[in-house]
């Protein structure tokens, strides 16, 4: 099928009159729905996309959560063609170019100081698979190979391998894929809106939560687990804010029991938080940070796993001519993703764009806060320049209300990102208030508006 016709005499771009819809299998979508009436973006320059009926839609989500320098952003783009033109493609198994060795060295000047040491993939899902192997084979180089088992969290998203989904905690994602992973829990999630609806920054009530993992201990036994893994805020399942005093809880834990603490720092990596990790905003260090996303600014793909020193000295201890971890990916460091991750660590550093987040938190915390009382508004919860809106569900027919806000924000020049019925927003660090603004007044229009 094509687009349906309606749309078509709109179009500005002739070039994408005959685009065909069928042939994608789209990825996290209704497709049939999708296809129906599809928004389809064709370009893209600093806080905005242009949709292919022309419209500026300001990007309330920096993307996926991963544009936080903003859209197109010469630099990189620059960056990215010289290497093109220069190194297409280099292997980094048994041989390697410059790119890699330069994008750690520069990553680990911004990461907790322990972890100095990095692994590339080519997305968050890799990363955390990634992770999740290093912590098995730590354990087993050190001679304690019954550290097996693997806890995440209910509503944690760690991307879709196999390892991911089942540390995950979202049912849809898990339950067609047959037994997933063996040996692996889940902590509760935080989330509570008895306890914690309008917090403002970190909610006070649910540290308690992480004594789960003492509950678990006493299970298993701690020589039979490896790792935890949280995302130290959890975005995709809806922005949930860790608890004061939950995260030092876990760090606690961990190092009560020999186990070791990953960070899936995909979303909050690169200023999110308003500090280069998460890591360092809310003053916990784990041993392994997983990122992927904000790393080059989206512009190419890439994942990494940044691991403390101790962990990668493990892997080196063997006999020197002999392959440590019997894990790579072809494009593991690829020059294109190195050239753009070095141009946008630049401009973060030479924007200052972690501390200009920080700075902005106090207005955007008031701003969207002002949303309270709106139709259907449970709850708004925000931390640096990330917030989520929560809206009471339907009763009976009709959806989530989010998809609808999702449809109307768009037709109102706003992108944001829904999961259910929570709304998402993660502008790039460089919005001004201005677009603050904005957000907030398409979302106060849409939310009077919304049945
Ligand atoms: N971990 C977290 C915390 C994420 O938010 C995501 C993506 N939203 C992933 C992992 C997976 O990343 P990717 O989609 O690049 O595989």
């Amino acid at each position: 099928p094509l687009i349906p016709p309606t749309r078509l005499r709109a179009m500005t771009l002739p070039t994408f009159v005959d685009l065909n819809l069928d042939p994608f299998w789209m990825p996290f979508t209704a497709n049939r729905q999708f296809k129906q009436s599809p928004r389809l973006l064709v370009s893209a320059a600093g806080m905005y996309y242009r949709s292919i009926d022309g419209r500026e839609i300001l990007d309330g989500t920096a993307g996926l959560w991963c544009v936080n320098a903003g859209h197109c952003r010469p630099e990189i783009i620059s960056a990215i063609a010289q290497q093109a033109a220069t190194l297409d493609f280099a292997p980094t198994f048994q041989m390697g170019h410059p790119g890699p060795f330069q994008v750690a060295d520069r990553l680990r000047r911004i990461t907790p100081d322990p972890l100095n040491h990095v692994f590339f993939a080519n997305s968050g899902s890799e990363a955390v698979d990634t992770a999740l192997k290093i912590a098995l084979a730590y354990h087993r180089l050190r001679g304690e190979g019954t550290r097996q088992r693997l806890i995440g969290r209910e509503r944690g998203y760690h991307g879709v391998g196999f390892g991911g989904i089942s540390v995950g905690g979202i049912a849809p994602n898990r339950k067609f894929f047959g037994s997933l992973l063996a040996g692996v829990d889940h902590l509760p999630h935080t989330h509570n809106l008895e306890h914690n609806a309008f917090s403002k920054g970190q909610p006070t009530w649910g540290a308690h939560l992480a004594d789960e993992l003492e509950r678990l201990v006493a299970l298993h036994d701690a020589s039979t687990i490896a790792a935890v893994i949280v995302e130290p805020l959890a975005g995709s399942t809806g922005v949930l804010i860790p608890p004061q005093g939950y995260l030092e809880r876990l760090r606690a834990i961990c190092d009560r029991y020999g186990i070791l603490l990953i960070f899936d720092e995909v979303i909050t990596g690169f200023g999110r938080l308003g500090a280069p990790f998460a890591s360092q905003y809310f003053g916990v260090t784990p041993d392994l940070i997983t990122v992927a996303k904000g790393l080059t600014n989206a512009a190419v793909p890439m994942g990494a796993v940044i691991v403390r020193d101790e962990i990668y000295e493990t892997f080196m201890q063997g006999p020197a001519g002999q392959i440590e971890f019997f894990h790579g990916y072809t494009y593991s460091g690829h020059p294109l993703a190195c050239a753009a991750a070095l141009a946008t660590l630049e401009i973060y550093e030479k924007e200052a764009l972690f501390e200009r987040a920080a700075s902005l938190a106090p207005y955007w915390q008031e701003a969207i806060h002002s949303l309270r009382g709106l139709p259907h508004v449970i709850d708004i919860r925000n931390l640096g320049l990330v917030a989520g809106i929560e809206l009471a569900p339907r009763e009976g027919q009709g959806g989530p209300r989010g998809y609808d806000a999702l449809c109307r924000a768009f037709e109102a020049g706003l992108l944001i990102r829904v999961t259910g019925d929570i709304i998402a927003l993660s502008p790039p660090l460089i919005v001004e208030r201005s677009h603050i603004d904005q957000m907030v007044d398409i979302l106060s229009r849409v939310l009077q508006e919304l049945p």
